[in-house]
């Protein structure tokens, strides 16, 4: 058998964050590679979710890439929490300064990628009728990356503008003086609402559960900050490389009943003032594991969105009725003032659900509001839904789609056994926390195993099964100590009629990062190395 011919050692799926750095690690490896990627420009996320006032909500330089120096010294965040021009700039950037475009194919999304049981390579379709066959896929496909609509009925039907978050279009969106709506109220619909409201002439949020939003507190970095940040870069880079949460701010030291009561209260008003995330990373110890802990932090916002929101009916509404923590928290500039506005009305879909879209707007149970535009705020078929539309055919043909039928099983999320020499880095089973932080530890240790498979001669690489079970086993056994609840997106739960799973890792990042550690040490030994049937063959 002569031995198989590949376009590249490694393709790599998807052009975000995870895809671009996965391009940069082979590369420097001295693999052969390319990248596909189904927008016209690079970005993942941070391309697709355009939307206006679209921005991190992790500090821009804890999200950016850390493994240059000089990249980072160069790339002056003009925020601490970067708006989506400038991420998308800076990955523009990135993929420029090394070099990477001449790797790149836009505008081409995978339909089918299949595993040759004789070969062990992948041969990849994608939708402009191209194959590339390679040794290793690499499926940065990102968790958040496959838009959800509710099967409302009449959606097409309506004959307005339609947008939703997750597709944005790359033409700006002309919302003055038109009448909008907006349905969800999640990270990307809250961030939305005030800029929209801002010129619309009016805004309708549909809302069916109200979210803890805090404030963001984003502002400019000062020149000083600047200094500070590139002065500071080995520490930055040894806390973010090595904390549990892929955060620079620090966890408090002790629970809030060791307070008194006035000092739990300036406390809190600290947190409200604090920037981000530092709301869950750095308050009280106890906040997500005590309920009464987290009541009086609930208790402490409901006091500052009672004060801020004028209207008694409006402010009852947008009040949570679970704990904080319990569904993803988002950060807000600006949000409850907006439904001050005499033009931002706010429908609660849980007393008055939405019935239908007709061709002039959205009836719920009390009626018709006619609309200009509707923005779908609805979120993304979380953690599984990009793998499992890729058409992706491991050993003996088996779709991974029907493997995954009752959620997904992994190893450290990111591989899957009977899908040899495929990788999903920032895939279900890992996230934890800042997203590019344990995305990119997934990324060095796939760059890892290529490298150590080169070294030994083999070319099909495939986890053991003992491993993924111990992995998936991890993930299912402490699913119910996470904060999150069942109803949560983390459990797919929002798709109706997906297996409701946990697809994080409830283990952290520590668990990630040691168990990693712990596999290198081993010599990779949770994967089973050998070489293709055609390699062999050739070999005689
Ligand atoms: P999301 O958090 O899933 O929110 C979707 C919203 O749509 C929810 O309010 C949901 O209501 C509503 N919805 C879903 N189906 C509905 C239906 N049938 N009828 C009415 N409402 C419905 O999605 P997202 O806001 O796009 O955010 C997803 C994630 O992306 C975030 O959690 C975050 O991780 C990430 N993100 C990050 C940033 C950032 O700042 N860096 C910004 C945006 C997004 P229910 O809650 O009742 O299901």
């Amino acid at each position: 058998m002569e031995p198989v011919d590949v376009d590249v050692d490694v393709l790599v799926v998807g052009g975000g964050i995870v895809g671009i750095y996965q391009l940069h690690r082979v590369l420097e490896a001295g693999f052969t590679a390319a990248l596909i990627e189904a927008g016209n420009g690079v970005g993942g996320t941070w391309y697709w979710n355009r939307y206006p006032q679209a921005r991190f909500d992790s500090e821009s330089y804890t999200y950016a890439y850390l493994f240059s120096e000089e990249l980072f010294d160069e790339w002056e965040w003009q925020e601490h929490f970067a708006a989506q021009p400038e991420i998308e700039r800076y990955l523009n950037h990135v993929v420029d300064r090394f070099d990477l475009r001449r790797h790149i194919r836009l505008g081409a999304r995978v339909t089918a990628a299949r595993f040759g049981d004789e070969t062990g390579t992948w041969t990849v379709r994608t939708d402009d009728g191209t194959e590339t066959r390679a040794r290793f896929l690499v499926a940065a496909t990102g968790l958040l990356s496959v838009p959800f609509y509710p099967a409302v009925p009449g959606r097409d039907d309506f004959g307005g503008e339609s947008y939703h978050t997750g597709l944005w279009p790359t033409e700006p969106v002309d919302f003055a003086g038109k009448r909008v709506a907006v349905i969800g109220t999640g990270s990307s619909g809250v961030q939305l609402i005030p800029a929209i409201a801002d010129v619309a002439a009016s805004l309708t949020v549909y809302q069916r559960t109200a979210n803890w939003c805090t404030p963001l507190n984003n502002r400019p970095i000062t020149p000083d900050e600047q200094s500070a940040l590139r002065a500071d870069f080995e520490s930055i880079r040894h806390t973010l490389y090595t904390s549990a949460s892929g955060f620079l701010h620090v966890p408090h030291d002790r629970g809030a009943f060791e307070d008194t009561p006035e000092e739990r209260l300036a406390f809190f008003e600290g947190m409200w003032n604090s920037p981000g995330f530092s709301k869950m990373t750095s308050n009280y110890t106890d906040i997500l594991t005590d309920p009464a802990a987290n009541d009086e932090w609930c208790r402490f916002m409901i006091g500052k969105i009672s004060a801020i929101v004028d209207d008694p009916e409006t402010r009852a509404k947008l009040i949570p009725d679970h704990r904080y923590g319990q569904r993803r928290p988002p950060f807000v500039t600006g949000y409850y003032e907006t439904f001050n506005k005499p033009t931002v009305s706010l429908v609660d879909l849980k007393t008055t659900p939405i019935l239908q879209v007709t061709h002039d707007g959205i009836e719920t149970a009390d009626g018709l509001r006619e609309f200009d535009i509707i923005v779908w705020a609805t979120g993304f078929d979380f953690g599984t839904g990009a793998l499992n539309r890729m058409g992706i055919t491991g050993r003996g043909g088996i779709a991974l789609v029907d493997e995954w039928a009752d959620g997904p099983s992994t190893y450290l999320g990111v591989v899957c056994r009977g899908f040899p020499n495929l990788f999903f880095p920032g895939g279900p089973h890992g996230a934890t926390g800042n997203n590019p932080r344990y995305a990119g530890d997934q990324v060095d240790f796939v760059t890892g195993v290529l490298v150590h498979a080169r070294e030994v001669g083999a070319d099909v690489i495939e986890v053991s099964e003992a491993a993924e079970e111990r992995w998936s086993d991890m993930v299912n056994t402490y699913a119910s100590t996470s904060p999150f609840s069942e109803s949560s997106y983390f459990f797919g739960s929002n798709v109706p009629g997906k297996p409701v799973r946990y697809l994080l890792n409830p283990g952290g990042r520590p668990k990630l990062l040691s168990t990693i550690a712990r596999a290198v040490r081993d010599g990779y030994g949770d994967f089973e190395l050998s070489r293709s049937p055609a390699r062999t063959g050739s070999d005689r």
